[in-house]
């Protein structure tokens, strides 16, 4: 177990993705002592999520996180498929907004760092350890205390384990490989439906193709590797796939949701907490918002434990409402059924036919809660 750190954080955070670093920023910005270990040595490069809803760019913006500036915007998005004019839902920052994960990352650690927060990387967390001193987060070399654990170790966490959360959804059976590749050329396809298959593609950044590939015929023992990618996309939209992918990514439509928060001192956020399919880019926008409610829930003038049990619940409720969201889209989205396209092209007409319900569905898009 190594050395006991004498003085206790106020908060220790698990894990330096955008939920934990976004959170150690804002504690610290309240001058609590907060405690950031990550396991890794350094960010995570891998380029993952690349879209910032609304709402997220305002809480980023509105608490000082630098070069958030000049990113593409993109002032129309869609719902289960259905193309949704973002700027309707007359919000600040309406529309979404470009960044890869690892600047992003990036951004917030420097702007973590200069509130205060003391970051610390290849510190893996190993065990917790909860008793009436507080709470120990033990790492090979050190053990530390503090008054309250933040898991915001993604969706394998360690925290979560430790603390012995279950977790309670939907576990995967669409089968779904992405990539990026160095190529511009290709044509952009949002969900598209052919021959069987479900195909998108869209330009991420001024040199890369992302591109996302479902057919209902893989299953688990499937080889989803860019072979099968590049064969599989001639044969689903005609088009060659060239370039070797810089990033590859195999996933399911799984949407998990942890179940309780058995000690007040523990709570989860982002992945840790909430692990689903990325559509709509639900799971990075809805880490950002766990870690701004949290923070709030944890400042130094909230009322306590009580604060922070209805914080849980209501991040609950959020969570299963946007379970509820993205199972429903991604039946519309990668089902290739007759009644799939029924519905879709249901939705589609009442979309086109009231304004109303464009601008609730561009409200929820950009993540607002209004
Ligand atoms: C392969 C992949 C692709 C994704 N694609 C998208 C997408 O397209 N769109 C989208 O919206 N979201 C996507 N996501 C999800 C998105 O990346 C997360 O929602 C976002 O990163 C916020 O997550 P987080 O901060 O909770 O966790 P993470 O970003 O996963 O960060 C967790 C951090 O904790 C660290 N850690 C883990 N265990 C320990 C430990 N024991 N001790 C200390 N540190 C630890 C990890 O090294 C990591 O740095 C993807 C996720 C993955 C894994």
């Amino acid at each position: 177990m190594g050395d006991f750190e004498r003085s206790p954080a106020d908060v220790i955070v698990v894990g330096a993705g955008p939920a934990g670093l976004f959170l150690a920023g804002l504690l610290a910005r309240q001058r609590l002592s907060v405690l950031v270990l990550e396991a890794a040595d350094t960010f995570c490069q891998q380029t993952r999520a690349s879209t910032l809803q609304a709402r997220s760019m305002s809480l980023l913006s509105r608490n000082g996180v630098p070069g958030l500036t000049n990113l593409r915007q993109l002032k129309t998005g869609h719902f289960a498929g259905v193309g949704i004019d973002l700027t309707l839902a007359d919000i600040p920052f309406a529309g979404q907004w470009k960044i890869i994960q690892p600047e992003l990352t990036r951004l917030l650690a420097l702007w973590a760092a200069e509130c205060g927060a003391d970051l610390r990387f290849s510190s893996p967390a190993q065990a917790i350890r909860l008793d009436d001193q507080g709470v120990s987060v033990v790492c090979s070399d050190k053990t530390h205390l503090a008054r309250h654990v933040v898991g915001a170790d993604g969706s394998g966490s360690t925290v979560r384990s430790q603390v012995g959360t279950r977790r309670v959804g939907h576990h995967g059976r669409r089968h779904l490989i992405r990539a990026d590749l160095p190529v511009t050329d290709l044509t952009p396809r949002r969900f598209q439906k052919m021959n069987g298959l479900v195909a998108t593609a869209s330009q991420i950044a001024s040199d890369t193709t992302r591109v996302m590939l479902h057919d209902p015929a893989w299953g688990p023992g499937t080889v989803l590797d860019r072979v099968q990618l590049a064969h599989s996309w001639a044969a689903a939209t005609g088009e060659p796939l060239e370039g070797l992918p810089t990033w590859i990514d195999r996933f399911t439509d799984s949407v998990l949701v942890h179940d309780s928060q058995p000690d007040p001192r523990v709570s989860l956020i982002g992945d840790a907490a909430f692990d689903s399919i990325p559509v709509g880019g639900e799971s990075l926008n809805s880490a950002i918002a766990d870690a701004h409610s949290l923070a709030i829930a944890l400042s130094p003038d909230s009322a306590g434990s009580t604060g922070l049990g209805k914080w849980s619940a209501s991040r609950d409720i959020a969570h299963r409402a946007a379970a509820r969201r993205i199972r429903y889209q991604t039946r519309l989205l990668l089902d290739t059924d007759k009644q799939s396209r029924q519905d879709q092209s249901l939705l589609d007409r009442a979309v086109r036919g009231s304004r109303c319900l464009e601008r609730r569905l561009a409200q929820l898009v950009s993540g607002s809660t209004m």
